[in-house]
C-alpha cells in the first residue's frame, strides 16, 4: 500500500527551510512512477507516443524563433526609416522578415491543432489498455479480496484517473522538456541584456510552484482518505436507484433518510474541497502578485536602457516579448512539472493495485485432476479461519467422501456449511489439515482442471441479465455452441418448460435490466441456475440450497430425477429441507464447525440426536 511519505510526520515541527527540503525529496519519490507511465503509453500506441515527441520537439523551438524573427522585423524598419528608402522598397526590405514570421505562426498553430487530436486518441487508448489491466487484474484474484472492504477501495483508488494520470504524465514530461528548450533557447536570448534578469525570472516563479505542488498533494491524499465514504455513496445511490431495492426502499419510506445520508456525505467532501480551493487559490494570488512586481520592475529597466540608448529599438522589442515569454515558460514549465507530480501520486494507486497478487499457492508440479474420481474426496484435519477474521469456522474436520455418493449438509445458519463447500471447491484453502481429491491434495492440481471438475450453485447464484442460452451455457463457455447440450441441461434442471413458454425460446433475454428483457419467478430462476450446473459434465456437483425457491412438487420432481442425473458422481448438497436431506446416502450435520453427527437417515433418527430433533420440528410443522 501507499507508503508514508516524509511530509506526514511532523510538518507542523518543521522549519521553513525543512519544509522545502521534504517537499522537494517527496517529490522525487513520487516521480518513480514516470518509467512506469511511459510503460503503459507506449504500450498502448507506440506511434501516437513517437508522433507527440516530434510534435514536441517542433512546439519547442517555436518562440524563440518568433521573438528572433520579430527583432529583425524592427530592426529591418529601423534600417529602412534611416536609410531613406522609398515605401514600396522599404516594403520589399521587411516583406522576407513578414513573412517568415507568419510562416511561423501558421506552423505553431497547426501544431497546436494536431497535437490535441493526437492526445485525444492517445487518450483513448491508454484509457482502454489500463481498464484492460484493472480488469484483468481483478479476475485473476481469489475471493478473499473480494470478501475484504480494504481491497474496494485499494481498487477504487485505482480507477480515480489512473487512465488519465499516464497520459498526463508522459505529456507533461514532454511538455516539461519542451519547456526547458523553450526557456534554454528564451534565456539565452536574455542573457545578451542580462545574466541577473534570467535568474531572477527563475527565482520568482519557486514559491508558487512548491505551494501549488504541495496543495495538488493535499487534495490527492484527501480524496484517498475518503474511498471508503466514496463508495458508502455509491451504495446508497445504487439504493436509491436499482430495481432489486425499489420495493423495500418505498415500503419502509427509507428514500428521504437515506437521500439524507447521502447528502451529508456529499457536503462533507464539499466543504474539505472547497477550504483545499481556497486555500489553493489564496497562495496562488500571492505568489502571482509577486511574479507580477517582478515583469514591471524589469519592464522599467529595459525601457530605461532603451531611452538611454544602450540597447536598439529591435532589442528592445525582442527583450520585452523574450521577457514575458521567458516568464510565462518559466511558470509553465513548473506548472507541467507540478502536473508531473499529482499524476504520479494517483498513478501510484494503480501501481499499488497491480501490484497485488493471489494469495493461494500452487505447487510447482501440477497435476490435472482426475477424471474419474476413484477414491474419492477427503477432508484431513481441516481446520479454517477467513483471513479477515480470528476465529476458527471450522474444526478439526474429517470426512470421506465416496464416488457416487450424495452427502448432505446440514445445521444451523452460520454453522460453517457454506465454508466447507468452498474449502472443497478451493475458492480458500485450509488453514490447517487438507483437503484430498485420490489421496492427493488439491494445491497440487492445476486450477483450472480442477475447477472443470465441479458444478456449483451457490445460494445466492447470479441471475444473469443474458439471454437462456447464455445463462445455462455460461455453465460450460466451451460448450455454448452446443445448443443441444443446453437443451439437454435444460431438461435435467427442470427448466425447459420454462423455456417453452418464453417468447423468443432460448434467445429471450432474462431480467429486466434490458428493453424486452423477460423476469422470471425466484423458483424459475433456480431452475435455470440448476440447468447451468448441469450444463457441466462435472464429476462432483455442489448444490448450496438448491432447491429453497422451489415449490414442494417442483422439489420432488428435481429430486426424484437427481438420483438417475447422479449416476456414479459425487454430490455434495446444502438444505433446510429434510424432505431432500432424508434422500442423502449420508448425512453431515454440523454444529459450530465441527461435525457432531454423520449417517443415513435412518440412522441419525435411530441415534435420536440433533438430527432427528430438528427433523421431527420440521415434520411437525407440515402436520
Ligand atoms: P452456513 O453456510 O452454515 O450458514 P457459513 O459457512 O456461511 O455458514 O458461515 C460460517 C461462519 O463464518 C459464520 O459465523 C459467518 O459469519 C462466517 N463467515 C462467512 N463468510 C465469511 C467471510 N467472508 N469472512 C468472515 N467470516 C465469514
Amino acid at each position: 500500500m501507499t507508503t508514508l511519505r516524509p511530509s506526514e510526520m511532523n510538518r507542523s515541527e518543521a522549519t521553513p527551510i525543512a519544509r522545502v527540503g521534504s517537499r522537494i525529496g517527496e517529490f522525487w519519490q513520487a516521480m518513480r512512477n514516470s518509467p512506469v507511465a511511459f510503460r503503459l503509453v507506449w504500450s498502448a500506441s507506440r506511434g501516437a507516443a513517437l508522433f507527440g515527441i516530434g510534435l514536441m520537439l517542433v512546439a519547442a523551438a517555436l518562440p524563440a524563433a518568433q521573438a528572433w524573427a520579430g527583432k529583425l522585423i524592427i530592426d529591418s524598419i529601423v534600417i529602412a526609416l534611416e536609410e531613406g528608402m522609398p515605401p514600396m522598397d522599404g516594403l520589399q526590405f521587411v516583406l522576407p522578415y513578414l513573412m517568415l514570421e507568419f510562416g511561423l505562426l501558421f506552423v505553431s498553430s497547426v501544431a497546436g491543432h494536431i497535437r490535441s487530436l493526437s492526445d485525444r486518441i492517445l487518450q483513448t487508448q491508454v484509457t482502454n489498455h489500463v481498464n484492460g489491466l484493472i480488469l484483468r487484474k481483478a479476475i485473476s484474484l481469489d475471493l478473499c479480496f473480494f470478501e475484504d472492504p480494504i481491497f474496494y477501495d485499494t481498487m477504487q483508488n485505482a480507477r480515480r484517473r489512473a487512465d488519465t494520470s499516464a497520459v498526463t504524465i508522459v505529456n507533461s514530461m514532454l511538455q516539461t522538456v519542451q519547456q526547458v528548450i523553450t526557456m534554454v533557447s528564451l534565456i539565452a536570448l536574455l542573457t545578451r541584456f542580462s545574466p541577473y534578469l534570467a535568474v531572477l525570472i527563475f527565482l520568482s516563479a519557486i514559491p508558487a510552484f512548491l505551494s501549488q505542488s504541495q496543495h495538488a498533494e493535499r487534495a490527492f491524499r484527501a480524496v484517498n482518505r475518503r474511498a471508503p465514504e466514496a463508495r458508502l455513496m455509491n451504495y446508497l445511490e445504487m439504493l436509491l436507484t436499482g430495481v432489486d431495492y425499489v420495493k423495500e426502499i418505498k415500503l419502509f419510506g427509507l428514500g428521504e433518510p437515506l437521500f439524507q445520508r447521502y447528502q451529508e456525505l456529499f457536503m462533507g467532501f464539499y466543504q474539505e474541497d472547497r477550504a483545499i480551493a481556497e486555500r489553493r487559490t489564496i497562495a496562488g494570488l500571492g505568489w502571482g502578485l509577486l511574479s507580477t512586481l517582478v515583469y514591471y520592475g524589469s519592464y522599467a529597466w529595459i525601457v530605461l536602457r532603451t531611452v538611454t540608448g544602450l540597447i536598439t529599438l529591435g532589442d528592445m522589442t525582442m527583450f520585452l516579448s523574450v521577457f514575458r515569454q521567458s516568464q510565462h515558460s518559466v511558470r509553465s514549465l513548473l506548472d507541467s512539472v507540478n502536473r508531473l507530480y499529482e499524476s504520479n501520486l494517483y498513478l501510484d494507486n494503480l501501481v499499488d493495485y497491480l501490484a497485488l497478487e493471489p494469495l493461494q499457492a500452487t505447487s510447482h508440479n501440477v497435476l490435472p485432476a482426475p477424471a474419474p474420481i476413484r477414491q474419492g474426496i477427503e477432508f484431513r484435519n481441516v481446520s479454517f479461519k477467513y483471513p479477515s477474521t480470528e476465529t476458527l469456522v471450522l474444526r478439526n474436520i474429517n470426512l470421506h467422501i465416496r464416488p457416487g455418493e450424495c452427502i448432505a449438509l446440514v445445521g444451523l445458519n452460520g454453522a460453517g456449511k457454506t465454508t466447507l463447500i468452498k474449502l472443497l471447491t478451493r475458492l480458500y484453502d485450509p488453514t490447517e489439515g487438507q483437503v484430498l481429491i485420490d489421496g492427493v491434495d488439491l494445491r497440487d492440481f492445476d486450477p483450472v482442471s480442477l475447477r472443470q471438475r465441479f458444478g456449483v450453485i451457490f445460494q445466492d447464484f447470479v441471475r444473469y441479465q443474458f439471454t437462456v442460452r447464455e445463462n445455462i451455457g455460461f455453465g460450460q463457455v466451451d460448450a455454448m455452441g452446443d445448443f443441444d447440450r443446453i437443451i439437454d441441461a435444460a431438461d435435467r434442471g427442470g427448466a425447459a418448460p420454462i423455456v417453452e413458454d418464453l417468447a423468443a425460446g432460448y434467445d429471450t433475454m432474462l431480467g429486466r435490466r434490458w428493453e424486452k428483457g423477460e423476469e422470471l419467478s425466484g423458483g424459475q430462476w433456480q431452475k435455470i441456475a440448476l440447468a447451468r450446473a448441469f450444463m457441466r459434465e462435472a464429476e462432483v456437483l455442489v448444490l448450496d440450497e438448491p432447491t429453497s425457491a422451489l415449490d414442494a412438487q417442483a422439489e420432488h420432481e428435481v429430486f426424484l430425477r437427481f438420483g438417475e442425473l447422479m449416476e456414479g458422481r459425487i454430490a455434495v448438497l446444502i438444505s433446510h429441507r429434510f424432505s431432500t436431506v432424508r434422500m442423502a446416502d449420508r448425512i453431515v450435520v454440523l454444529s459450530e464447525g465441527r461435525i457432531s453427527e454423520l449417517g443415513s437417515h435412518d440412522e441419525l433418527m435411530a441415534a435420536d440426536g440433533a438430527y432427528a430433533r430438528l427433523f421431527n420440528l420440521q415434520a411437525e410443522g407440515y402436520r
